[in-house]
């Protein structure tokens, strides 16, 4: 089962967030018929987007991450609450580039000609919008350039996906470590150290490494810390209720084209595929509230 550590050091300096996130990108390759490389793309951004969420204060705030890269996949939108319940799809979740020095070429396939863009909604009028240039496509190094540029904050970001031959998820998941802005120059040493030393974070995870055990290397430097445990799943929150708030959304006009073209309405939801049939009646009650 896939869950989530936050760890803090004693004196405050480094923030570690560490994730196994191993079914929740099965699920989401299963949902969306995912290609090998998609898979990787979708799970880095799903696991990127849970760590950010459990980082949320309030408990109706959500964090959106959208990568518009210009490559064959089109755009990875992911969306998380406080609560690190997390969903996501891209544009074209069959695509696949041919793999690079024996890797998935997650950079290809996202494309690096383009934007990653994070939406805060703390449920304010207007939510926080922060956007970057993509560095590689490879979104962990886009996530960092984000925490490094928008937040000011100096993060190490890395994650993962090892998928199998028969397309299944081996492994998944991310390690966040960021440096807070009473850390000092020994810190940020020591946390260099041990980055250029790590393992691949599929490696360690697929011998069975836990949040846990990431944490542990990644502030082994540090004398001591403490841990809030998060769990984590692919979770859709959608609902006729839903659907039907966004079918007014369109407006009047909009409405009274579907009514006169199709006679009713069928929507399919991005996130997992539910299918929703509106009726012709129903349409013309919603054409009222609209
Ligand atoms: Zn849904």
């Amino acid at each position: 089962m896939d869950y989530i550590q936050r760890a803090l050091t004693g004196d405050g300096a480094i923030r570690a967030i560490a994730a196994v996130t191993t079914d929740m990108t099965d699920k989401a390759r299963k949902i969306h018929g995912l290609s090998k490389t998609a898979t990787a793309a979708l799970g880095r951004t799903l696991t990127a987007a849970a760590m950010m969420g459990c980082c949320l204060k309030g408990e109706r705030d959500s964090i959106t991450v959208q990568i518009d890269g210009g490559g064959p996949i089109g755009k990875v939108v992911c969306i998380s609450d406080s609560e690190a319940n997390v969903k996501g799809y891209v544009s074209n979740p069959e695509a696949e580039v041919p793999p690079k020095n024996g890797k998935l070429d997650v950079g290809s396939l996202v494309g690096h000609d383009g934007f990653l863009g994070i939406i805060r909604d703390f449920g304010l009028k207007e939510p926080y919008v922060g956007k970057v240039k993509l560095q590689t496509g490879e979104i962990g190094d886009d996530i960092a350039a984000y925490f490094a540029q928008s937040e000011q904050i100096p993060s190490i970001v890395a994650l993962g996906v090892l998928v199998n031959r028969d397309l299944s998820v081996k492994a998944a998941g991310g390690l966040i470590v960021q440096v807070m802005p009473n850390a000092e120059e020994r810190h940020i040493a020591a946390l260099e150290k041990m980055v250029s030393e790590m393992p691949a974070m599929t490696k360690i995870i697929s011998e069975g490494a836990t949040p846990e055990d990431i944490i542990g290397y990644a502030l082994s430097p540090f004398d001591s810390y403490t841990m809030k445990r998060f769990e984590t799943a692919y979770k859709c929150d959608c609902s006729e209720e839903r659907i039907e708030k966004a079918l007014i959304s369109l407006g009047k006009k909009e409405l009274s084209d579907i009514i006169e073209k199709e006679g009713k309405a069928e929507l399919k939801c991005h996130f997992c595929n539910k299918k929703y049939n509106v009726s012709a009646d129903r349409l013309r009650e919603l054409l009222e509230e609209a």
